[in-house]
C-alpha cells in the first residue's frame, strides 16, 4: 500500500517512480483508489496552482497527420482525458481547455489566432495556474521518435519543464536523449501566457511506430500518469538538485 506519509519519507526519484507507477496501476484498474489517494496532499488548499490540461488543437484544426490518418487533435484530447482522471484520483485541482473534439470557433468564423487567444486568456483566467499543453511532434523524415518537452521563458516554467522532461525519458523512453528546452517564440501559448507552463510534444506523428504507441491505451495512461506525477513532484519540490 502506498500513501502519501510513506512517500514523504522516499527518496526523491523512488518517490516519483513509486507515483508514477501508482497512477499507472490505478489507472489500469489494477489498485483501487483508496490505495493510494491523499485528496488533501494535492488540493488546492495547499496553496497547489491549479493545473491547466490544454489538448492541443480540436475541431477544424486537427493539428499534425499521421500517413495513417491518425489526427494530432485525439490523441491529445485522449491523453489530456487521462491526466484529468489521474488529476482527480490525486485530488488536483484541474481546469480543462477542452474535454472534446472541438474549437472555440467553427465554419467561416474560425481563426487560428483566435482561437490561441481564446485558449491563453483561459490559462490565465485561473488566478494561480500552472498549465500543460499536451501535443504530437512532426517532423520531414520518420526517423525522430520520443517526446519532447518545452518550457515557456521563466524559472518556473523551466523547473517544471525539466522534471517532466526527465521523468518522460526514464519511465518511457530510456534511450532519449533530448532535454527540455525553451519554446521557440513562435509557439503562441508558451510566449503569451502570463502563467508558467509547459507544451509536451508526446511523439512524433512522422513516426509510425510512435504513432501506434500513441494510439494505445497503455501508452496513453502511462503518459498522463508521468505528466500527474510530474506536476504533483513539481508543487512538492521533491525532484532532486
Ligand atoms: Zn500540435
Amino acid at each position: 500500500m502506498i500513501n502519501m506519509k510513506l512517500l514523504k519519507r522516499l527518496s526523491a526519484s523512488r518517490k516519483v517512480t513509486l507515483m508514477i507507477a501508482a497512477a499507472m496501476l490505478v489507472a489500469a484498474g489494477v489498485l483501487k483508489l483508496t490505495h493510494i489517494v491523499d485528496k488533501a496532499a494535492a488540493s488546492a488548499d495547499d496553496g497547489m496552482p491549479v493545473l491547466v490540461i490544454d489538448a492541443g488543437h480540436g475541431g477544424v484544426d486537427g493539428g499534425a497527420v499521421a500517413e495513417d490518418g491518425t489526427k494530432e487533435s485525439m490523441l491529445n484530447l485522449d491523453i489530456a482525458l487521462r491526466l484529468r482522471a489521474i488529476s482527480e484520483l490525486y485530488g488536483v485541482n484541474y481546469l480543462m481547455v477542452r474535454s472534446e473534439d472541438c474549437s472555440f470557433t467553427s465554419g467561416s468564423d474560425y481563426s487560428e489566432r483566435e482561437e490561441l487567444e481564446k485558449r491563453v486568456e483561459l490559462i490565465d483566467s485561473a488566478e494561480d495556474s500552472v498549465y500543460i499543453s499536451i501535443h504530437q511532434n512532426c517532423y520531414p523524415t520518420g526517423q525522430p521518435s520520443g517526446p519532447q518537452v518545452m518550457y515557456a521563458r521563466d524559472d518556473t516554467s523551466r523547473r517544471l519543464g525539466r522534471i517532466a522532461q526527465t521523468n518522460l525519458v526514464s519511465q518511457l523512453d530510456p534511450e532519449n536523449r533530448r532535454v527540455a528546452v525553451p519554446a521557440s517564440e513562435k509557439l503562441y501559448i508558451c510566449r503569451n501566457c502570463s502563467h508558467s507552463g509547459i507544451l509536451v510534444e508526446c511523439g512524433f506523428m512522422s513516426n509510425m511506430w510512435d504513432v501506434q504507441k500513441l494510439c494505445s491505451d497503455a501508452y496513453q495512461k502511462a503518459i498522463a500518469a508521468v505528466l500527474a506525477a510530474s506536476y504533483i513532484q513539481f508543487c512538492g519540490g521533491t525532484e532532486a538538485a
